[in-house]
């Protein structure tokens, strides 16, 4: 599997590893992106229909309603093989249930 150091899929910035993030609202691990896409991490590669709304909730800025009242036209979303250990990222669809995947999501309007 070709790996690459973690970059944003939207604007090919250079992203620090997930931090865990805690507010009200929101309870994950991710990130920002300075183009305004925020990736979260799911660990097994298991939960993605999970951490798939709080991705859109983080992109919303914490506001859960507005992340439900999204439509598909509304953002965009990328879905990265991630190396927690190396920081690496890759795209092969590894089945082996041992890798994490990178949940990216971009709002189409501020
Ligand atoms: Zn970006």
């Amino acid at each position: 599997m070709r790996r690459q150091p973690l970059q944003c899929p939207f604007c090919d910035n250079y992203l620090a590893s997930p931090v865990d993030i805690r507010s009200r609202s929101l309870d994950l691990t991710g990130g920002i992106c300075i183009c305004g896409a925020v990736y979260v991490l799911d660990r097994t590669g298991h939960n993605l229909g999970e951490i798939y709304l709080d991705a859109l909730t983080f992109a919303c800025k914490g506001d859960f309603d507005r992340a439900l009242s999204l439509t598909p036209e509304e953002y965009e979303t990328e879905i990265l093989d991630y190396d927690i250990h190396t920081n690496t990222t890759g795209r092969s669809g590894s089945r082996t249930g041992r890798t994490g995947k990178l949940l990216f999501a971009k709002l189409k309007t501020g």
